[in-house]
């Protein structure tokens, strides 16, 4: 690992959730969003270069994860993991759970939100979450952002990714790359 990345043994655990429900539309109604392939493979992509995971997708829906069971397996069990072993090893950090909570059973995380946008409370930057004892689990809305009203309490919300440009809203896989980028950079 390069100089540039936190060395120390103690490099708090990170792991990333992707929540496809309870988010919002651009009306601000609860909504669900689909499961994207390219976001399956990119955050799972992504965790492991930043030494992140697991990838916990959430999703209530069977047919979405079933989607999801067929994906990995392809990768893990399938044709795709003899010829990309790589891959396979990539996408054995994807959960598919029902709801965030299924998440905080796995272990005592402090949960953090993200948005482009965050309501108006306790907001850390990501740096803060290196000298902070984890494990952390940094969740990522799809559509308009998560309907925070119906997920469990977080311990903050992360401050934004602020832009230059006129637009505000980063891809969902981007603001994850920066996140982790920022977060495991000395
Ligand atoms: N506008 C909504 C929002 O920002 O919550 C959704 C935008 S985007 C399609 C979905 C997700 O990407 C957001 O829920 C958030 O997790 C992440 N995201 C996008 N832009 C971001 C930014 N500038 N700062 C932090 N997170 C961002």
């Amino acid at each position: 690992m390069s100089s540039v990345f936190n060395l120390s043994a103690d490099v708090p655990d990170i792991a990333v959730a992707l929540v496809h429900h309870p988010v919002v539309n651009r009306l601000g109604e609860l909504t669900t969003t689909a499961i994207t392939t390219i976001d399956v493979h990119d955050f799972a992509r992504t965790c492991a270069f930043y030494d992140a995971g697991p990838v916990y997708l959430v999703h209530p829906a069977a047919g979405m994860q079933s989607m999801v069971q067929d994906i990995c397996d392809y990768w893990l069990h399938g044709a795709g993991g003899v010829r990309n072993p790589g891959r396979r090893e990539v996408l054995s950090a994807i959960r598919m759970i029902d709801t965030l909570e299924d998440a905080l059973a796995d272990a005592d995380y402090r949960l953090w939100y993200t948005s482009a946008a965050p309501p108006g409370e306790v907001m850390n930057a990501i740096e803060d979450l290196r000298d902070m004892p984890g494990p952390h689990l940094i969740v990522f809305g799809t559509g308009w952002g998560l309907d925070a009203s119906r997920l469990p309490p977080p311990n903050g919300w992360l401050r934004p990714i602020e832009g230059i440009g006129k637009v505000r809203h980063l891809s969902v896989r981007a603001a994850l790359a920066i996140y982790l980028d920022r977060c495991r950079r000395q």
